[in-house]
């Protein structure tokens, strides 16, 4: 339902994804949570129900990371439980992905997957696409090959981030579901939709269908499926909040 997600200097991760969550809680949602890099790996939080559970876990026990992802959950595969509240990952620690939309091919994907002895954890649609760029990742292809050829099997409506673990990065495309760009001084924002970081900037780049961004922590590049790099126009966004 919701996205955000922040990389770059100066960034307070943890703070900036929980005040971006914060800000989307408007579309609804019955679940929330964060994935962050750190130096040792992925860290995941997630829980059923309102924002403040989250919160809560998080003040009982902190995480921190130089840069991380961020989901409101509104379920269409999927009770909302801790374990269907995105992130989703590999299993593996690998590879964290967040989700909106509907993946229309997600049960054949699955057992693709199943079948390569990949295990699934969660009812949700979403969990296919963390084993896919994994399996790509296994198969030799760097994370932003793994990342494209994952999305290449994709059908359906998808607003999505992924963050792979050593690689300091946040993956993201969209087919059918907004997502936007926000480009601060030195940090860089992703978004369903603009409140999600317009408290940091309104400078922001629409994605299109099909779509695809880099964001490192030192600046952004805007693809098309292939690959090729796009010189996207940059907007100020003028919002009454
Ligand atoms: N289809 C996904 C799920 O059920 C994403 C739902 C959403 O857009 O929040 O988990």
């Amino acid at each position: 339902c919701g996205i955000i997600a922040c990389i770059g200097q100066g960034a307070e991760t943890v703070d900036t994804l929980l005040s971006g969550l914060s800000s989307l809680e408007y579309r609804g949602y019955d679940s929330a949570g964060i994935a962050v890099s750190t130096a040792s790996g992925i860290d995941v939080r997630k829980r059923e129900g309102e924002l403040v559970n989250l919160r809560d876990d998080l003040s009982a026990q902190p995480i921190s990371g130089v840069f991380g992802i961020g989901h409101t959950r509104w379920s269409t595969h999927g009770p909302p439980t801790d374990e269907n509240a995105h992130p989703h990952t590999d299993g593996e620690g690998r590879v964290a992905v967040v989700h909106n939309g509907i993946i229309e091919n997600y049960q054949t994907l699955r057992d693709e997957l199943e079948a390569r002895g990949c295990t699934f954890v969660s009812d949700t649609d979403t969990e296919v696409i963390p084993h896919l760029i994994a399996a790509y990742l296994d198969e030799g292809h760097d994370a932003e090959e793994s990342f494209r050829k994952a999305v290449s099997r994709l059908d359906g409506s998808y607003a999505l981030a992924a963050i792979v673990a050593g690689v300091d990065a946040i993956f993201a495309t969209r087919q059918d579901s907004p997502l936007v760009v926000g480009i601060g001084d030195g940090t860089y924002y992703l978004g369903s939709d603009v409140p999600a970081f317009l408290e940091y900037t309104s400078n922001v780049v629409y994605l299109e269908d099909g779509q695809s961004v880099i964001l490192r922590p030192d600046g952004w590049q805007v693809t098309d499926s292939d690959g090729s790099a796009l010189e996207p126009e940059v907007h100020t966004v003028e919002w009454d909040a």
